[in-house]
């Protein structure tokens, strides 16, 4: 997120607010924004360019590391990601012409290509209708980069994460692919470690796995992973591929491998 509200072309918008940003950085700038009323126009531009952005990604059409990862996983898993971007989705929508035995799907911070029924809470592809209320899903909100997160506050963004800790509490095998729980995300991990620990304090049989770039340095592990790993009895794996994982090993038999 450093550099990105130059890569919108937004440096001239901000320009106009006379403010001096000292940080290149999304979440420190809008942030800022989001504390002053006389932004509010600017906020909403940029709010408007980041959908767009996101909005404008494509899959190629071989087969991606997304593909593989939705189709490793089957409805009893499920998949969390904070992308804003739809990549996911469109994977999940290619893959289900294969089966329909696929993980759920949340998104934590929202996604260009969800929708949801504000009546009764149903989510899915942003275009489609809801099922139960037959009437057009609204794009869910993203939940933009403030220093203080509020899961709380969305409708649907707060049901997204309730699902989730509810996987949470009982999975077997956790795996963090391509988050590295930075100490600015305390919220989100405070929710992470509650949920994990929910059920039992200590789950001395359950596996957590983290895929890391190529020549990580294992030291330099976030502590909330360290922390997780107490509650497992240190069965914590550092990858640096997807390939790597129970999920590649054992595709859709996870657990099964692993026990
Ligand atoms: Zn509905």
């Amino acid at each position: 997120m450093k550099g990105f509200v130059e890569k919108l072309g937004f440096s001239d918008m901000l320009a106009t607010t006379n403010i001096n940003f000292t940080s290149d950085n999304l979440e420190d700038i809008y942030s800022t924004l989001a504390e002053r009323k006389e932004c509010e126009g600017v906020r909403l531009q940029l709010e408007t360019a980041i959908y767009k952005y996101f909005s404008s990604f494509e899959l190629p059409d071989a087969i991606t590391k997304y593909d593989l990862l939705i189709l490793s996983l089957t409805k009893k898993d499920c998949i969390a990601t904070f992308n804003w971007d739809g990549l996911m989705v469109d994977a999940y929508r290619r893959m289900m012409r294969i089966t329909q035995d696929l993980p759920e799907m949340l998104f934590l911070h929202g996604n260009v290509k969800v929708g949801y029924c504000p009546e009764c809470g149903s989510f899915g592809y942003y275009n489609y209708h809801c099922p139960n209320c037959h009437t057009t899903f609204s794009p869910s909100k993203l939940l933009y980069p403030v220093r203080q997160k509020n899961y709380n506050k969305d409708n649907f963004i707060k049901d997204q994460w309730d699902l989730f800790e509810d996987y949470l509490s009982c999975a077997s095998i956790v795996t963090i692919y391509g988050y590295s729980a930075p100490k600015t995300d305390a919220d989100a991990i405070e929710k992470l470690k509650n949920a994990f620990t929910r059920i039992a304090k200590m789950r001395y049989l359950d596996q957590i796995q983290i895929i890391e770039r190529p020549g990580f340095n294992h030291n330099e592990i976030s502590d909330a992973w360290e922390d997780l790993s107490e509650y497992v009895h240190g069965h914590l794996k550092i990858e640096e591929s997807f390939f790597d994982t129970y999920l590649a090993e054992f595709p859709r038999r996870s657990v099964e491998g692993y026990v």
